[in-house]
């Protein structure tokens, strides 16, 4: 018996297809993330990232919530069942003329550095921080695609092609891969930017052109910084000739004095000065908000170790760490039906508020019933 019907397209993007659906029991509505990628076994499935930064980020008021996880084993299909949300970031202002209220800015920005901050305080970082991935209901956001994400604490080098071109910043561009979580504040002064101008700040057509636009705006950055790219980039010659660059405050003229000047310190070259989330939510920017979404739910504290190896391309040493997640995934070993059908175990029903996540875990987990079988 199938579990949802499939109402509609909702979104698109380089790994999934995105489908708006109906609970059939529950009448509830919700959006069915297909991968376009093929999964051979359980442990496989257990190894996304998306999904292990999922597990580990949730619940939280601005994190999306995965329901749960259907995986069919004979054609290796997999789709993952999150809460519906209404549009992403870019939908939203898509062909817009006029500038949006501060206020409505403010409030979603606030939330977007919540989860940032709750992300990296958990010991992850998003790596593809990008209107589209932002997501919408009414006046609440929710971070979502976690499937670039990586462990803060894990080694670098990391790839070097990660995230989109545009909300990539220089470390990212000019190293061989040595960036680390303040990538994602980058992303967020990107968007900041966009959805305060309604038109993207940096939309370079090519590696080159995303560097030259960079530099264009804020100017090549200081020789201590190029040393630094310089000492970690095997790949190409930095060595551009000193530019001043228009400046970013002179395209940020209409908005406050405090969003230009937190925008400003989201786009800093050197990443141990850029703002970290936490003092983003600080900054005077944010003094008269009074944060609603928090109020109502709040925020768990999460008991687990920092997650250096949680997330990120398989290390050694993250293969090995990979232990202290439990099993997402059930599953129905007699079935012959290639149809989503197979339910791993919900995630609904989890308890409210967990003391200990594994405990939570655990407490909800469905093995030992009829038809599911544990991997341990
Ligand atoms: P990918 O990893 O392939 O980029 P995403 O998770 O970013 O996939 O989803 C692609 C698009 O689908 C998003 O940009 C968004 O428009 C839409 N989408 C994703 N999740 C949801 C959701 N829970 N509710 C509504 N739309 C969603
Ligand atoms: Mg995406």
């Amino acid at each position: 018996m199938h579990k949802y019907r499939l109402i509609s397209k909702k979104g698109e993007g380089t790994f999934s297809e995105v489908l708006k659906a109906q609970s059939i029991k529950t009448g509830k509505f919700v959006a069915i993330k297909c991968m376009k990628n093929h999964f051979n076994n359980i442990d496989q499935v257990n190894n996304l990232r998306e999904i292990q930064a999922l597990r580990r980020l949730s619940p939280h008021p601005h994190i999306v919530k995965l329901i749960e996880v259907l995986y069919d084993e004979p054609t290796g299909r997999l789709a993952l069942v999150f809460e519906l949300m209404e549009l992403n970031m870019y939908e939203w202002i898509r062909g817009r003329r006029t500038y949006l209220p501060e206020a409505k800015i403010k409030n979603y920005i606030y939330q977007l550095l919540k989860s940032i901050d709750h992300m990296h305080t958990n010991g992850i970082f998003h790596r593809d921080i990008k209107p589209e991935n932002v997501l919408l209901i009414e006046d609440n956001l929710k971070l979502a695609d976690f499937g670039s994400c990586r462990g803060i604490y894990s080694k670098q080098p990391y790839t070097e092609y990660i995230s989109t071109r545009w909300y990539r910043p220089p470390e990212c561009l000019l190293t061989d891969g040595f960036y680390n979580y303040k990538m994602d504040i980058w992303g967020v002064g990107c968007v900041f930017f966009e959805v305060s101008e309604l038109f993207p700040l940096f939309p370079g057509k090519n590696e080159l052109d995303q560097i030259n636009k960079i530099h264009n705006i804020l100017g090549t950055p200081p020789q201590k910084i190029l040393d630094e790219f310089k000492s970690h980039a095997s790949h190409m010659e930095i060595n551009f000739p000193p530019k001043e660059g228009t400046g970013l405050e002179k395209l940020i003229l209409h908005v406050t004095p405090e969003a230009r000047d937190l925008i400003c310190k989201m786009l800093v070259y050197n990443h141990e000065e850029r703002i970290t989330a936490k003092e983003a939510l600080n900054h005077p920017y944010f003094k008269d908000f009074v944060d609603e979404a928090s109020r109502r739910i709040p925020s768990p504290v999460s008991k687990l170790p920092p997650a250096d190896t949680a997330a990120g391309e398989k290390t050694k040493e993250e293969k090995t760490s990979n232990k202290r997640f439990l099993p997402l995934i059930g599953k129905n070993p007699g079935s012959k039906n290639p149809s989503y059908t197979k339910i791993s175990m919900s995630l609904e029903n989890k308890s409210p508020a967990p003391k200990n996540y594994v405990t939570a875990i655990k407490h909800v987990s469905p093995y030992g019933q009829k038809n599911f079988k544990s991997y341990y």
